[in-house]
């Protein structure tokens, strides 16, 4: 792990982020750690700083907005856009169909940033693509906080630039050995309906 990884996760551990036991995802699979960004993001002084560390790899990039997938993509995309100086939306589950609500828009070409706090499959991130897409705008890039896909393929056809990979291992629950060892299952960031 290079050393400024190890940095960006010692200020997740200490913000209490860093949680460990047997955790159901967003992606349904089941983890023996996760990562509860919003202890990070409820501090706005930490999150600034995560996040403005984060926006200097798009600074080459003329991103013109940034959008994450609510909730977890609302405050990292409210924080990048602040470094970057454009405007933050989110997208929203409406019937099970992410959506872009509230009177936010995308004009056709303008250059998009997409944002998560944590990507473990890109599920979600792909859903957010797919309404730029529909709304003509160009996605430029994409930026986690917390990269867990461990080598697996998001599927949104660009890199994934994150503050910190982590690699941990996630099970689907058939061949989870914790849910094996009858481990209570924690689902701490379950949002909507996936
Ligand atoms: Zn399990």
């Amino acid at each position: 792990m290079s050393a400024e990884n190890q940095t960006v996760l010692d200020q997740f551990r200490e913000a209490g982020a860093l949680l460990e036991g047997h955790f159901l995802l967003t992606s349904g699979l089941h983890s023996p750690k996760y990562l509860q960004c919003a202890q990070v993001m409820q501090d706005p002084a930490l999150a600034g700083r995560l996040c403005g560390q984060l926006a200097r790899a798009f600074a080459g990039d003329r991103v013109e907005c940034v959008i994450g997938p609510a909730i977890g993509g609302i405050l990292v995309a409210y924080e990048l856009a602040r470094a970057l100086g454009v405007r933050a939306l989110f997208a929203e589950r409406r019937d099970g169909a992410m959506t872009l609500r509230r009177g936010f828009a995308i004009r056709p070409g303008e250059r998009v940033l997409l944002c998560e706090d944590v990507v473990t499959t890109g599920g979600s991130l792909n859903e957010v693509r797919e309404v730029v897409a529909a709304a003509g705008g160009q996605v430029v890039a994409v930026a986690a906080l917390v990269d867990r896909t461990s080598g697996r393929e998001s599927g949104l056809g660009m890199p994934l630039t994150a503050l910190v990979t982590v690699d941990v291992p996630t099970y689907p629950p058939e061949s989870c050995p914790m849910c094996r060892a009858g481990r209570p299952l924690v689902s701490p960031g379950r949002t909507g309906k996936k």
